[in-house]
């Protein structure tokens, strides 16, 4: 039987990231994916400036285009337009951005393995057996990296208290889409999809469409991402890889790890629930984990989860809330130089929470406050 210090159950940022923490800090790793790489994974791509700050390595080598602007519209009406003084997202493309961890990750010292399913877990009180592809594999620590249809929140009796939201997406090549529009900018659609929104992301060769909401809008899905091509002047029928995934999103407070287990990024449910996006959470949470194993003391991951990411999380589920009901006010308060600057400033994660931007006496910004407690509470 293989022996390792950390198994590390997914290759996704979250995966990834952890295992370059460990195996920078003298850990045995090993990180292992059912999927062989380059592999895609439904995403829009877009690497949020907080993201950055906590990446685990430089992700520079796979930004395809830098975003500095915002489109906004609600319900398909007049759009806003708004520019951020630097970068508010880096965008790439999973297959790429994955593989660049991967490589990070096994250039770190981690032994990576694509291609291998983990399966029959078994824990216990000194760590974990695992069968690796056909390998049987022991380790003193259990990383549950395996994203929003992962096997570990389960086995590992976690994973209550996860709401979930699906996105679908597709892909469009530039020729067909005005590139003044839509380069360098990121259109998001308010009011189109009950518990989300739709958006239109720039990439190398072509843009990426996609439409999120609650999971009990999937059968629905397809026709809110046909509407938003309609608006963008797209045929039926343009949008090509069009697939969809979910997005688990964790009430505060849910437990994340328990014993020698401990799970990151979409295993965890960290997907923001406004904004529907995981690799800035995925690095964070990583980083954590890492943390907690390396000291030898993953009893104190939870805490220090929460402390990094509650307050954050809090904030975006009262958006979230107003962002639902109100998407018109929304919009209008999104028109004042005050609230753009906040939200801007928590993409490049400047702020990490709005009260820290000092702009809360703005007559916009009590608004925005207002709606969000009004908002009726989320199922
Ligand atoms: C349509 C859509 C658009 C999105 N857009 C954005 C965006 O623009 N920006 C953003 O920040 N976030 C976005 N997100 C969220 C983001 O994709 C996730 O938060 C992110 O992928 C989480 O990374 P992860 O490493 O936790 O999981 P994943 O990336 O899902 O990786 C999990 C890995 O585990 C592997 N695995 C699963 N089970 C096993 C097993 N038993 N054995 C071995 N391997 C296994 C899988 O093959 C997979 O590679 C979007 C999500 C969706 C659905």
């Amino acid at each position: 039987m293989e022996r390792f210090d950390v198994l590390v159950v997914g290759a996704g940022p979250a995966g990834s990231a952890t295992a370059i923490h460990l195996a920078r800090g003298g850990a045995r790793v090993l990180l292992a994916d059912k999927a062989r790489f380059p592999r895609d994974k439904p995403c829009g791509g877009g690497v949020t400036g907080r993201a950055v700050r906590h990446a685990p390595c430089d992700v520079e080598p796979v930004v395809e285009h830098v975003v500095d602007r915002f489109v906004l519209r609600a319900r398909y009406g007049r759009p806003v337009a708004r520019t951020s003084r630097e970068p508010l997202i880096l965008m790439t493309q999973r297959r790429r951005l994955d593989l660049h961890l991967a490589e990070q990750a096994a250039a770190a010292g981690a032994e990576f393995r694509g291609g291998v399913r983990v399966e029959g877990l078994d824990v216990d009180e000194d760590g974990v057996s695992a069968v690796v592809g056909s390998s049987p594999v022991r380790s003193s620590f259990l990383i549950g990296a395996d994203g929003a249809n992962g096997i570990i929140a389960r086995a590992a009796g976690l994973g209550d208290g996860i709401l979930r939201g699906v996105a679908l997406e597709g892909n469009v090549p530039w020729e067909v889409l005005d590139p003044e529009r839509y380069h360098e900018t990121a259109w998001v659609e308010l009011g189109v999809v009950p518990g989300g929104y739709g958006w239109v992301f720039p990439k190398g060769d072509h843009a990426n469409l996609g439409v999120g909401g609650w999971l009990g809008e999937g059968p629905r899905l397809r026709d809110h991402l046909d509407l938003l091509a309609g608006a963008h002047g797209l045929a039926p029928g343009a949008l090509t890889d069009v697939r969809g995934h979910r997005l688990p999103m964790r009430r505060l407070g849910s437990p994340a790890a328990s014993g020698r287990v401990l799970l990151v990024g979409d295993a965890a449910g960290l997907v923001d629930p406004l904004s529907g996006d995981g690799i800035y959470e995925a690095f964070v949470s990583a980083r954590l984990a890492a943390e907690a194993v390396l000291s030898g003391q993953p009893e104190t991951y939870g805490a220090a989860l929460s402390a990094s990411l509650d307050r954050h999380a809090s904030a975006s589920w009262k958006a979230k809330r107003a962002a639902d009901r109100y998407p018109q006010a929304c919009l209008w308060a999104m028109r004042a130089p005050a609230v753009f600057d906040v939200v801007a400033g928590l993409l490049r994660g400047d702020l990490a929470h709005p009260s820290d931007a000092r702009l809360l006496a703005q007559p916009s910004m009590r608004a925005l406050s207002r709606l969000a407690r009004i908002a009726p509470p989320v199922r």
